[in-house]
């Protein structure tokens, strides 16, 4: 079957095998009318509101060693910080007053924030009426009981890949299985989950991304979020290659077609390899963007990978230039708090 069909029944039925799916993954040259496929499906399902989530880096100190990434704990070179309970709070309340209606509190795995810690932070945010994301890694099922019932709503953990040989080489001391039994978790225990692949891995295959998206669509994930890997010179992947934009712009259609009515985040990894990435992907089937809330130096401080967009921009300044952004695009900033809206 070409291209061109496995794009329209794509579209019609939300549904393709492992091979079709590696072979779309392959196909450079489908990538303008995946997007344009993904861009409708994106249109009829969820509309052309794009929901702002507020980010808020509190914590780069991270008991992990994942070889990608910047806050490592083997990285030496990083200054650390770790915000107070009042300074995210203080934050939570800035980003409501930009208008946001959710807020992404995204840390390292940094042991100090247990439930003790966490769970007045949540419930004095939540109290505020915004939406709560957590993106702390991996924690216990009771844990993450605790947070849920202190307000939070979702939580953002991406398996990166479900190859385990890959998985468990790039993370040490990691397991997949671990890692799936948090998304399992924090399911059953109601939060709206987000999941995803970096792109670019060494090693990763297009197969292994077509098995991705079949993971995602099992596990009936409310919210995907992937991008290319950006190696930072700090980390063991610092001389690999950065992860292909293309095949993370096909990947992203892909995620709209199969799951038509989730979330996708225009990740800011995709606009720290290419000014004008994030409006791309917002035109290939994604409808969620995460402005920065950080300030400062703590801003810069969160240094995943080197370059990160926007990284000398004040929050202020973030607001406005994605409200223009997304107004010229034709779309408009969405009111509401953003959960998943399940099409019967
Ligand atoms: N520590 C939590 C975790 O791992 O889930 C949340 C924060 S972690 C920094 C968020 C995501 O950043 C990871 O899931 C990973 O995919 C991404 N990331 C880390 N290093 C990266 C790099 N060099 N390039 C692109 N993305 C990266
Ligand atoms: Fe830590 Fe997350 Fe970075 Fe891994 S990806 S080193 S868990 S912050």
């Amino acid at each position: 079957m070409s291209s061109e069909e496995l794009i329209e029944r794509a579209e019609r039925t939300h549904r393709l095998s492992e091979g079709e799916l590696a072979a779309l993954l392959a196909d450079a040259a489908c990538e303008e009318a995946l997007a344009a496929a993904a861009d409708r499906v994106r249109h009829a399902h969820v509309g052309d509101g794009v929901h702002l989530r507020g980010l808020i880096e509190f914590s780069n100190i991270c008991r992990r060693n994942c070889l990608y990434c910047g806050l490592r704990r083997d990285n030496a070179k990083l200054e650390r910080y770790r915000l107070s309970p009042e300074q995210i709070v203080a934050l939570a309340v800035k980003a409501k007053g930009y208008g946001y209606r959710t807020v992404v509190l995204q840390s390292g795995e940094d042991a100090h924030f247990t439930a003790e810690v966490l769970v007045p932070v949540l419930r004095e945010i939540h109290a505020m009426d915004v939406a709560i994301t957590l993106s702390i890694g991996e924690r216990g099922r009771e844990e993450y009981r605790a947070f849920r019932e202190a307000g939070a709503d979702r939580f953002l953990l991406r398996f990166e890949t479900t190859d385990a040989e890959l998985y468990h080489r790039m993370d040490p001391g990691m397991s997949l299985a671990n890692r799936i039994r948090c998304l399992h978790d924090l399911k059953e225990l109601g939060y709206e989950v987000g999941t995803g692949t970096l792109v670019g891995l060494p090693g990763q295959t297009v197969e292994s991304i077509a098995r991705d998206i079949l993971f995602c669509q099992e596990l009936d994930a409310d919210m995907l979020g992937v991008g290319p890997l950006i190696p930072n010179q700090d980390t063991p992947l610092g001389n690999e290659p950065c992860g292909d934009l293309h095949l993370t712009r096909r990947l992203v259609s892909l995620l709209r077609l199969t799951l038509p009515d989730a979330n996708i985040p225009a990740t800011t990894a995709v606009e720290t390899m290419m000014p004008g990435g994030r409006e791309l992907f917002l035109a290939s089937g994604a409808n969620v963007v995460m402005p920065n809330v950080t300030e400062g130096e703590f801003r810069r401080k969160y240094a995943l990978y080197p370059g990160k967009a926007c990284v000398s921009d004040t929050p202020a300044h973030c607001r406005g230039c994605m409200e223009a952004r997304i107004t010229r695009m034709g779309r408009f900033i969405a009111q509401d708090k953003g959960f998943r809206k399940r099409q019967a």
